[in-house]
């Protein structure tokens, strides 16, 4: 299993990395144009640690994804998904890794960007595409791993779109307000991108 998640992290860096240029362009309408910048120097990071240290186990390596985009992405996007990733692994640390306990892994880990980011349903952020795709993944998990990512992917590419109408509450883009509206979110748009990246690569 370790091996398929060290997949998802390089599976990541790579899309991230071909998506920067769009992620950038998303957040130049709403933001400050770097979030794509932000993610592929971060993601970049952490294939440079998975390079040059082996891990022994899926937590050890998850947390310290977390703490290297903790450290090495600035704004709102590095703590947020460096938090997931640590309480990503931090859940998953000395567990059997079944369907289920990966879903409320992941639960625990986007209970993580909650906390720091005290974002609600709606708001226009990254968690408009978790959410959804936490349900998902839970009402598909009897069907197994690959099932329940691929409907979590699903049903964040949903949330990603249904964040285009609304009027942003959260993040930078919230000093806009109504000037958010009719514009996707990019912190929405890398949350599915990691998730299709993880329906190809952990199943
Ligand atoms: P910054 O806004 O600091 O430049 P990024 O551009 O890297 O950081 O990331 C912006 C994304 O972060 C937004 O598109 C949004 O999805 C997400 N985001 C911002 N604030 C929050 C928050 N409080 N909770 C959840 N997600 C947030
Ligand atoms: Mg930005
Ligand atoms: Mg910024």
């Amino acid at each position: 299993m370790i091996d398929k998640f060290t997949d998802w992290l390089r599976d990541s860096a790579k899309v991230l990395h071909e998506n920067a240029a769009y992620l950038t362009e998303l957040d130049s309408a709403i933001g400050d144009a770097d979030h794509g910048a932000n993610m592929d120097r971060g993601f970049a990071a952490v294939v440079a640690v998975l390079d040059e240290t082996s891990f022994e186990s899926v937590d050890e390596l998850l947390k310290k994804a977390g703490m290297t985009l903790v450290s090495k992405v600035g704004g709102a996007s590095g703590p947020l998904y460096g938090t997931f990733f640590l309480r990503f692994g931090t859940a998953l640390s000395g567990v059997e890794l079944t369907p289920a306990a990966i879903g409320s892994a992941l639960r625990a880990g986007v209970d993580g960007v909650l906390a720091r980011g005290k974002a609600e349903l709606g708001d226009k952020t990254m968690y408009d595409a978790w959410a959804p795709a936490l349900d998902a993944y839970d009402a598909a998990v009897g069907d197994g791993l690959a099932a329940a990512l691929a409907a979590a992917a699903e049903a964040a590419a949903k949330g990603r779109d249904a964040t285009v109408p609304l009027e942003a509450r959260k993040g930078r883009a919230s000093y806009l307000g109504e000037r958010s509206i009719g514009h996707q979110d990019p912190g929405a748009t890398s949350t599915t991108l990691l998730l299709e990246s993880a329906a190809r690569t952990l199943a």
